[in-house]
């Protein structure tokens, strides 16, 4: 069973299914290039931001890397650092000068240490944690300072518990490093200001753990594994207290040419740049969500226009069918129309055909009532005579018969038997029409019949001073007829050839015999009368003669053409120009045995 409606063909449908993978290929490549231009802007923007935050912390750390230098040339540390004992005072005035330049530099702590690294004095020497007494000897910062280097470094408080940076700077006098001095400052307000602004900003330091994150649950994990030694070193100058610095669910990806992490299942577009500290990295991201709902509005745009698209398709391709539809049956009324234009035309035709059948019938009726009539008047006139004649002869014959007159009344029974005789020869010849005789074909040669007919009419034509002509093919010319019959046509030719010259001085007549390819034709032409254009037309009909009574009955071409048309043959006549008439008889060539 086909799953297609009948109406649809393989071939529109392979093409519906074509523009329909090309329009979904088309749309995916659209969904592919907004996602390709929304990156690339989210990039522009994310640059742009991440500026932005790179300034915020550059100015927050700059913001009092002054301090501890400026404290390392103050009279009452130095000489706090130099003097061994006796100086209570001494560090009273410098914890209460401390916490006044802490607070006036909004600093988070500032404090000094000796030279093992021990607080002599701090700001917060009033506060339950205070730094006073605590020995901070394995923080890198007492390092750097003793070995001369501003470093600066993140980690989170040992004391406090507080995440902050710390700068230091070393006292030196005359016999060397007297001491170290060390500003903290809390970087948990510029953190606070980037979780609230909503956006995704971390920093790494070297190891790559995020110490500063706008989100809680990245701060103190790694963006890749820490290795062993570098854990030794974190856990020995406790920089991140007790943390386990878990490295995060993070897969780095490559889409659309830009960096993308996977943290947890979730994505962002990141951007990265130098963080301003060595090893520090700060970080950008972009959630990859904002990409995917651009690209999946302009999944359902597409869909939806592609949708109106193919409908409209449909829509035009249904109307155009509809339209279709109505010119088929427009047309097929039209037919229809025309059908019966032609089926009204036929049976007129038929009537008219059944009109001129019956009219023909009745005028083969009424010719052959006149061919009758005709004939009946023929023989009535060519009876009457002979009749009248008996009549008159008999009358008189028994009158002389009364006179005793013996030898005229004989010369009138003579006369009489003479007319019952042309009487008989008149009925003789109607017996041709009356029973036609069986045709028998046979082989003839027709120079045969033509000589037998040329010699019957010798006496003839001698008497009449006629001369006939042959012109003969010199061969055997084989049709197929009865000689005897075929003697009778040319005998009657002759006949009438002769009885037209009888007025003439020369009297020929031309018998002329010819074969061309299959037929057979004979020509006999005299100098006679020649035939009336007018009585052309009825020459060959029964009785129709022009010769004086007595002479002819009109019968002779009449049989002649029937015993021609019997053998298959034709015959006609014509004028010649120099005067004469023209019989031509054709014949089919018969092949010879
Ligand atoms: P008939 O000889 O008894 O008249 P036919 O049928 O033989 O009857 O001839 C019909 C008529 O055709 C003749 O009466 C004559 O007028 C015309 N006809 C026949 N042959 C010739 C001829 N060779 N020349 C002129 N007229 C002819």
């Amino acid at each position: 069973m086909s799953l297609l409606p009948s109406k649809i063909s393989w071939k529109v449908f392979t093409l519906w299914l074509a523009c329909l993978g090309a329009g979904l290929a088309f749309v995916l490549a659209v969904v592919q290039w907004v996602g390709f231009v929304s990156a690339q802007d989210l990039s522009k923007i994310g640059a742009d931001r991440l500026s932005l935050y790179h300034g915020t912390l550059h100015s927050a750390l700059e913001k009092h890397r002054y301090l501890p230098f400026v404290l390392s040339r103050d009279e009452d540390i130095r000489e706090l650092l130099s003097v061994a004992d006796g100086r209570e005072g001494l560090v009273l005035s410098v914890n209460r000068s401390l916490n006044a330049t802490n607070q006036k530099a909004e600093s988070d702590v500032l404090y000094v240490l000796n030279s093992e690294g021990t607080t002599l004095a701090a700001s917060n020497w009033l506060e339950e944690r205070s730094f006073v007494g605590h020995n901070y000897a394995f923080r890198p910062y007492y390092k750097d300072a003793i070995d001369g280097r501003e470093v600066g470094f993140f980690a989170v408080g040992a004391t406090t518990g507080v995440p902050g940076f710390f700068m230091s700077h070393a006292v030196v006098n005359e016999a060397g490093v007297s001491g170290v001095i060390v500003a903290k400052v809390d970087l948990r307000p510029l953190q606070q200001q980037w979780h609230d602004g909503g956006e995704h900003v971390i920093v790494t330091d070297k190891n790559g753990v995020i110490f500063l994150s706008s989100r809680d649950e990245w701060r103190y994990r790694a963006v890749s594994p820490i290795s062993k030694a570098s854990m030794v070193n974190i856990r020995t100058n406790r920089q991140f207290a007790g943390a386990e610095l878990e490295p995060l669910k993070l897969k780095k990806l490559n889409i659309f040419g830009r960096e993308v992490f996977e943290i947890d299942g979730e994505r962002f577009l990141v951007l990265t740049r130098d963080a301003g500290k060595p090893g520090w990295a700060m970080h950008f991201l972009t959630p990859f969500k904002f990409i995917r709902e651009k690209q999946q509005t302009a999944l359902l745009i597409g869909t939806v226009l592609l949708v109106l698209f193919l409908m409209g398709g449909l829509f035009i391709r249904e109307r155009r069918q509809k339209l279709r539809s109505a010119q088929r049956a427009r047309e097929a009324d039209r037919f229809q129309a025309i059908n019966e234009m032609l089926q009204v035309e036929i049976d007129e035709r038929k009537r008219t055909e059944g009109q001129l059948l019956k009219t023909q019938a009745d005028l083969v009726q009424t010719g052959k009532l006149a061919a009758l009539g005709q004939m009946s008047a023929a023989i009535a006139h060519e009876i009457n005579q002979p009749m009248a004649a008996i009549r008159t002869f008999t009358a008189s014959a028994r009158l002389l018969l009364g006179k005793g007159k013996r030898d005229q009344v004989g010369q009138s029974l003579e006369e009489i038997s003479s007319l019952t005789e042309r009487m008989g020869k008149i009925t003789g010849e109607l017996k041709t029409f009356a029973r036609k005789a069986p045709v028998e074909y046979q082989v003839v040669d027709l120079r045969e019949a033509l000589k037998r007919a040329i010699a019957l009419m010798q006496t003839v034509c001698e008497q009449e001073g006629v001369t006939v002509q042959l012109r003969d093919l010199g061969d055997l010319v084989p049709v197929s007829g009865d000689i005897i019959r075929l003697e009778q046509v040319f005998v009657n030719l002759l006949r009438n050839a002769a009885d037209a010259m009888q007025e003439c001085d020369e009297n020929t007549i031309l018998v002329t015999l010819r074969r061309i390819n299959d037929l057979v034709i004979v020509i006999v032409e005299d100098n006679g009368t020649g035939i009336e254009p007018e009585i052309m037309d009825q020459l060959f009909d029964p009785f129709f003669t022009t010769k004086d009574v007595g002479k002819g009955v009109g019968l002779g071409l009449s049989i002649s053409y029937g015993i021609v048309k019997d053998f298959g043959g034709n015959i006609r006549a014509e004028n010649l120009e120099a005067g004469g008439a023209r019989f031509v008889v054709e014949f089919p060539c018969a092949a010879a045995e």
